[in-house]
């Protein structure tokens, strides 16, 4: 990918001016490909495996999935020529989301991790530290109120952490969760990763825009996620569940379908739909046909 460069840039929105500085500059190369903002939720298993490509074709990817189906996915959604991704978002370092995202590390030419760099020892962790040490691929330590920029007016807006936990151990490394909102122009999409209740209610009282076409729902579906009062604050048209077939913790809940229903909200369930397929030319996202 090589026809234009682009500038992808942390930038801090005008709010926090004066709290906090630039961050982040990197140079990608990019491709022009589609008219539209493009995010499939891939069919992974019982995990989370999403892959976003703007018009300008700058490629993010949030989290793997569990074990290597990662890597067919993407070789169907990407040319068989094109072995880099721009930005490679960790939300939290359980295995259904980092098993994945290893193998593409492994197998990519990755330009940026983005991450909460929280303490949790499973062996593939210290083998994606190593590896992002040993490519040196840059790594951002991801807290809220940072904004990605894609280019094209496409942003990624971190909503949580709401502050480091470089270094710490959490009870619960879902406390540490990576949430962000996608962005383009009126349309967006928030990606909870495995966030609870606990966060909801932290993203509730912290005065960002909640409102979001779709929500890719927190934790597969799980009751540890999605209450009433923040899917009230979303309302998105659309819900997409991250989930596998007859997985065993039962996810997704039906107390959260429930919810979704009772909301009016269209439900995508990936163990049922398959890749889940979105689009935006700015006004909203639509569900597409693979
Ligand atoms: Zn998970
Ligand atoms: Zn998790």
């Amino acid at each position: 990918m090589s026809h234009v460069k682009k500038h992808l840039q942390w930038y801090v929105p005008a709010f926090l001016l004066g709290a906090t500085v630039l961050i982040w500059t990197a140079v990608f190369s990019v491709e022009a490909r589609s008219d539209a903002l493009t995010v499939r939720v891939f069919d992974i298993g019982q995990g989370d495996g999403v892959f976003i490509e703007t018009p300008a074709g700058v490629q993010m990817l949030i989290d793997g999935g569990p074990g290597p189906s990662i890597l067919s996915k993407l070789g169907r959604a990407m040319p068989f020529w094109d072995r880099t991704i721009d930005v490679l978002l960790l939300s939290h370092p359980h295995a259904d989301h980092i098993d994945g995202a290893l193998e593409v590390l492994k197998r990519y030419a990755v330009g940026m991790v983005i991450e909460s760099d929280v303490n949790h020892s499973i062996p593939e962790y210290g083998e994606w530290h190593d590896l992002i040490e040993k490519k040196k691929i840059p790594l951002h330590v991801a807290e809220a109120g940072e904004v990605l920029n894609l280019g094209g007016g496409i942003h990624l807006d971190i909503y949580y952490p709401n502050k480091l936990f470089v270094g710490e151990s959490p009870k619960n490394v879902h406390d540490a969760m990576v949430v962000g909102r996608l962005v383009y122009a009126s349309s967006s999409m928030m990606f909870m990763g495995d966030a609870e209740v606990q966060i909801e209610y932290k993203l509730l009282s912290s005065g960002l825009e909640l409102h979001s076409d779709v929500l890719k729902t927190g934790h597969h579906g799980s009751h540890t996620s999605s209450s009433e009062d923040f899917l009230r604050a979303v309302s998105p048209k659309f819900a997409v569940i991250s989930v596998g077939r007859k997985n065993r913790y039962g996810h997704p809940h039906q107390d959260v379908l429930d919810r979704l229903y009772s909301f009016g909200i269209n439900v995508f369930r990936t163990d049922q739909d398959g890749d889940v397929i979105f689009k935006s030319t700015g006004d909203s996202f639509i569900p597409v046909e693979d």
